[in-house]
């Protein structure tokens, strides 16, 4: 009686406090797929494996906090990519997360690279891919920038203000070649999640307006420095998009400038690019798209855009990044300490700290992200605990994971791993209160690699040079 007693009201907790799209598991152990990369799963212990690998030992091997890559999975991703886009360039966009190990896989899957600043290319230079499969993004490249992606010989330069097609023509007439660019546009459109806005506000600092104009005289400005080789226009709306809707009005109005260009210059620019923001499950409310499914509703928005305009479909190129790196790739913890916080109505929440948080995935404090989570090195018996995994950094908002069901007895020594870590976790990882950064490790048929190292003490120190 009393232990049906004690069961009812944890539930009574649990679920009274949970976000509505979060359900109480019948199983707290068990996987939801989705969310994790296809070498990911536990035996029977409950003991999470990626690739034959328990992860209880590569924590005990690799320590925690680690970023742990299926790569397998990620390489399948990009595949699936450049498949799907069969006849499009499809390519990775380095900021979701670069070593030269990533460099080197997507380009094997046949994808190119964006960097977007001197830093990125220079991996993707370490890293030997083709540089003329690389593009070049950014709102405020310095001339120093410009001038290793000229002489490097990138593919592309997304151009995205008066100011560099000014400073790129000089720079490229100086140096005796002509560069190719993208003028990148806003479409007006802004797409966050499942949903998009198709009258955004243009108050912001990336790109040419079309509706204000500036993207035409962009063009035309391009069109008439000697030095330089519009490619075409290029477009990119957002992050974590679900439906095809919004990439469907950037679509036509992108289009409708291409065709108005072309009237009023006899040219048809040769290429378009639609950017990237091709969503990916977080959590179980998550239902990201296929690329087979995405590419076909692409295809079929730009050809019924051009008929309709009267232009020939230009070559078309896509730029996702999350949705090859972010599901690869999962997060490692170890549990520090474990309080139960009591909540008005005489509920409470486990707040479940672990030995990482803000300074190796920003995104929950940045953009309110929701992750999910799961106990990582053994089956636990117990009901569900509403739980927030949190972190070690002196920030109240230092949340990794606001809402998750974790079994009632997580304690102290216990390893919690956050599927879909691959993106923009690393990649805008800080040493907020000086902590070093984490490892990035692959796992491959049973083989663990390290990709980046762990950051030390001694490397922040060597820094301190006052
Ligand atoms: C960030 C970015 C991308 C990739 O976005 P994802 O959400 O990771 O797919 C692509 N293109 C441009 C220009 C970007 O800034």
């Amino acid at each position: 009686m009393t232990h049906t007693h004690v069961a009812g009201s944890i539930h009574a907790d649990a679920t009274s406090r949970a976000p509505g799209w979060l359900a109480l598991p019948d199983d707290v152990n068990a996987l939801l797929p989705r969310l994790w990369s296809r070498n990911v799963a536990k035996d029977d212990d409950g003991v999470l494996t990626v690739a034959g690998v328990d992860v209880a030992e590569l924590a005990e091997r690799c320590g925690t906090p680690v970023y742990v890559v299926d790569e397998d999975d990620l390489r399948a991703r990009a595949r699936a990519f450049a498949e799907a886009f069969a006849g499009w360039e499809v390519y990775y966009a380095a900021k979701s997360f670069l070593c030269t190990a990533v460099a080197r896989w997507v380009s094997e899957e046949g994808l190119g690279l964006d960097v977007c600043t001197g830093g990125e290319l220079a991996v993707a230079q370490r890293a030997g891919v083709d540089l003329s499969r690389v593009g070049l993004h950014g709102n405020n490249k310095s001339l120093d920038e410009l001038r290793q992606g000229l002489t490097a010989g990138v593919g592309r330069i997304i151009v995205d203000s008066f100011d560099e097609i000014g400073r790129l023509s000089a720079l490229a007439a100086e140096l005796g070649v002509r560069a190719r660019v993208m003028v990148r546009v806003t479409t007006g459109v802004e797409a966050h999640t499942h949903e998009y806005i198709a009258t955004a506000h243009e108050d912001q600092k990336f790109g040419f307006s079309i509706a204000g104009g500036q993207a035409a005289r962009a063009l035309q400005a391009c069109a008439d420095a000697a030095s330089l080789d519009l490619r075409g226009i290029h477009s990119h709306i957002g992050s974590q998009i679900f439906e095809p809707d919004g990439f469907e009005v950037a679509a036509r109005r992108t289009l409708r400038l291409h065709a108005e260009h072309a009237r009023a210059t006899g040219v048809e620019l040769p290429e378009l690019d639609l950017g990237g923001g091709f969503g990916i499950a977080y959590t179980s409310a998550d239902t990201p798209a296929d690329p087979v499914v995405l590419a076909g509703a692409l295809r079929r928005i730009v050809e019924a855009e051009c008929a309709a305009q009267g232009v020939a479909v230009p070559h078309l190129s896509i730029e996702p990044g999350r949705a090859i790196s972010g599901p690869s790739a999962f997060a490692l913890y170890r549990v520090g300490t474990v309080k139960q916080v009591l909540l008005d109505g005489g509920t409470s929440r486990t707040y479940v700290a672990v030995d990482g948080g803000m300074s190796d995935n920003i995104r929950t404090a940045l953009y309110a992200a929701e992750y999910s989570a799961t106990l990582a090195n053994r089956r636990s018996d117990a009901p569900p605990a509403l739980a927030r995994v949190v972190g070690k950094h002196c920030e109240g908002g230092d949340i990794l994971v606001r809402d998750e069901f974790l079994p009632a007895d997580v304690r102290p020594g216990d390893l919690v791993a956050v599927p879909a870590s691959g993106a923009y976790s690393r990649s805008m990882a800080s040493n907020y209160n000086h902590v070093p950064r984490p490892p990035v490790v692959a796992v491959r048929d049973g083989e663990v690699r390290t990709l980046i190292r762990r950051e030390t003490v001694e490397d922040l120190l060597a820094l301190d040079v006052g």
